[in-house]
């Protein structure tokens, strides 16, 4: 059997209709190699990442620095336990990390594997810190509506996206969802509350949706004022997708919990962090019965942890947020023409190099036929529903934005 068979005759992909996936009359792309923001496939057709490999790649594939990094701390060892031991690269990305928020409270690192445990593990710890003191009431989480927090049970449940989460509510833990600050107000009972998450800044997958500028400084201010915590989710926005290395910089909002996941690594390989205060550690502290029981096999690989560290260097060395900075400029000026010219294109939405271009169709699947039409075009992305979704790795040039943004008009022209 030959890949593709093998692949549909005992894979399963995610987010997949399988039954579509294993049709006969269906190709599926299968990539062999990456270079900077192109990615190849097994024919040897170059193709733009225009979702950085579902928004995880940072500085472009086989970076030099992060390749090498990988590639020396092989030559020392893949991985080690860190339950019950420590190693040297974890604690200095622990010390990195927290550097990006000196003289506050934000000053612990917990590492686990992918988005989903970064949140999972907040839960836990937001409950359990809870339980354990003093505030046995306070169980409960508000999340907003239609965002995105992973796919492990208990970040299910904070999910809005009714057709991924709605059959597993009734398992889950007790969430009440809002659209807005402003219904807030209407929460019956906020000395219920543990815990509000949310995206900052942009909600990835609603369709990128931009929350208004001050809001998050505004949930600050009440969550503080209601003695609540604010979970950030910055699995997407973190490592300068919205033109700061962290979205909550903006605000200057310093939350109680900080997930993160998929930039970490600059993309190369799976590991999370999750900040939390040293308040919140405090209240793990002080016998066997309030330590926080919880990990992952993998937790802290030194592999990952290298190239985190890697990245951040290349962060450095290549002024990659100022770079983000011009370049999310010139989308934003190459966008706003296609919303102007193309007439198929109801409105674009965008955050630092986080974009979305929505089609005035709302008829099913249209999204997912112009990105088929796009690889015509050299360029590979997902649609979320009728909006096509511009994530690139931040490494991006001005010239492979041109070629990003003209297959999109050229695909939408096609199929619209
Ligand atoms: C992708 C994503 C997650 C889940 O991360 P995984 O690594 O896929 O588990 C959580 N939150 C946000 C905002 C995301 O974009």
């Amino acid at each position: 059997m030959n890949h593709v068979e093998l692949d549909k005759k005992h894979c399963w992909h995610p987010f997949t209709r399988q039954d579509l996936w294993t049709d006969d009359a269906h190709e599926p792309l299968m990539i062999e190699r990456g270079e900077g923001a192109w990615l190849y496939d097994s024919e040897g057709n170059g193709y733009i990442d225009g979702n950085a490999s579902i928004w995880t790649n940072i500085h472009g594939h086989q970076h030099p620095h992060i390749t090498g990094a990988i590639k020396a701390q092989l030559d020392t060892i893949a991985h080690s336990s860190y339950l019950g031991f420590g190693h040297g690269l974890a604690s200095e990305l622990a010390g990195k990390l927290v550097s990006f928020f000196p003289e506050t409270d934000l000053q612990r690192v917990f590492y686990s594997d992918d988005g989903s445990t970064a949140v999972e593990c907040a839960m836990k710890m937001a409950l359990q810190y809870r339980l354990q003191n003093g505030e046995p009431d306070r169980v409960e989480f508000v999340a907003f509506a239609d965002g995105y927090h992973g796919d492990t049970l208990g970040a299910a449940s904070l999910g809005g996206v009714e057709a991924f989460f709605s059959r597993f509510r009734k398992f889950g833990i007790t969430v009440h969802f809002v659209r807005n600050l402003a219904e807030l107000a209407d929460l019956a009972h906020p000395e219920r509350i543990a815990g509000v998450i949310i995206e900052p800044l942009v909600q990835g997958v609603n369709q990128i949706h931009v929350w208004p500028s001050g809001m998050l400084a505004e949930l600050r201010a009440w969550t503080t004022e209601q003695g609540i915590h604010l979970i950030l989710d910055e699995v997407m926005t973190g490592f300068g997708r919205t033109g700061t290395m962290f979205a909550c910089q903006q605000e200057e909002v310093v939350p109680d919990f900080l997930c993160l996941a998929k930039g970490l690594t600059g993309g190369y390989l799976p590991m999370a962090a999750t900040l939390v205060t040293e308040t919140i550690y405090n209240g793990f502290l002080g016998g066997a019965e309030r330590a926080f029981y919880y990990g992952h096999s993998y937790t802290a690989n030194p592999l990952g942890c290298a190239a985190a560290l890697a990245s951040l260097e290349v962060f450095e060395s290549e002024q990659t947020l100022i770079g983000v900075q011009e370049k999310a400029a010139y989308l934003a000026y190459k966008l706003s023409h296609l919303a102007n010219e193309n007439q198929a294109v109801k409105v674009v939405r965008r955050c630092g190099l986080v974009a979305g271009v929505e089609l005035k169709s709302d008829k099913s699947g249209l999204g997912a036929e112009v990105c088929l039409k796009a690889r015509n075009y050299q360029l590979l992305t997902r649609p979320i529903h009728n909006t096509i979704v511009i994530i690139p790795p931040l490494s991006i040039t001005r010239d492979e934005i041109d070629i990003m943004v003209t297959a999109i008009d050229q695909a939408i022209c096609e199929v619209c």
